[in-house]
């Protein structure tokens, strides 16, 4: 039974205000070990999450951008599958619309709305910086995005998120929101995403048991895919609405919560030779 642990990043595998994964890693390590399958399913773009892949030493296939693309290394996967576009070192399934297309309805929504709001691609790395805390170093990949765009709102009230939803809806794109933004998308999402990823994983091991981990409404679909799903607590105590979703809340905040989850999981898998799913 091959184990697939699906994750976030932002505010669950990487700490929500330093972006740290200095409380992870030695989980993430133990994981690779013992065999495990990690794959990133988070809103950071390609050239994101290729800069972790390296320092992590990662060689597995990720999600970007919010369920907008499926990144497989070549020769991960043995068997033909489809997929819209390559890279030098990823086939990638593509699940969105174009960024210029995301950007022309965002435009369109600034007309119709009376109230500021910026747009993540088009903010100064300053901007970004002073907004989230992403180190600034980090800000020109983050920039990078093909696909998905993320929006704050200047100012925000209940009200203004409404107004703003309503419009992105009109656009006939999606809403969702992760830790600090909000974000639009066409076509996909996590769980979409996370869906196709792990049919091909099922192709390929045979017999699977996954894991599912997040912080944030966004992350609910994805959650929806797995075997057994976990929600990190924030560091400000606020609650995600998760409504009818089978996600169990975890008591520690953010990476100490995601090493206690996959711990706990690696534990389990030795401990049983089948997996008894829940
Ligand atoms: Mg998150």
């Amino acid at each position: 039974m091959q184990l697939i642990i699906i994750t976030d990043m932002d505010g669950c595998f990487l700490d929500f205000n330093t972006y740290s994964y200095e409380d992870s890693v030695e989980a993430l390590n133990r994981a690779v070990k013992e065999a495990a399958v990690i794959s990133f399913c988070t809103g950071k773009c390609l050239a994101e999450i290729k800069v972790y892949n390296k320092e992590l030493k990662l060689k597995f296939p990720f999600i970007a951008e919010n369920g907008s693309i499926i990144c497989v290394p070549h020769d991960f996967f043995d068997f033909d599958f489809e997929y819209q576009r390559e890279t030098e070192k990823y086939k990638i399934i593509e699940l969105n619309v174009k960024h210029d297309e995301t950007i022309k309805a965002l435009h369109n929504i600034r007309k119709k709305l009376d109230f500021e709001f910026r747009i993540f691609s088009e903010m100064s790395p300053e901007e970004i910086n002073e907004y989230c805390g992403l180190p600034i170093e980090s800000v020109k990949h983050a920039k990078m995005k093909e696909y998905d765009d993320a929006v704050r709102i200047v100012d925000e009230t209940p009200e203004k998120v409404n107004l703003f939803k309503q419009a992105v809806a009109e656009e006939g794109f999606s809403y969702t929101k992760g830790g600090k933004f909000h974000i639009l998308i066409k076509g996909s999402d996590k769980g979409k995403a996370a869906g196709i990823l792990l049919e091909l994983y099922k192709k390929k091991y045979g017999s699977i048991v996954s894991i599912g981990l997040g912080d944030s409404l966004n992350d609910l679909p994805m959650l929806e895919e797995v075997d057994s799903a976990f929600l990190v607590a924030r560091p400000d105590g606020s609650r995600v609405d998760i409504g009818n979703s089978k996600a169990k809340r975890v008591n520690e905040i953010g990476p100490k919560g995601w090493s206690e989850v996959v711990n706990e999981a690696l534990e389990k898998v030795k401990k049983e030779s089948h997996f008894v799913k829940e």
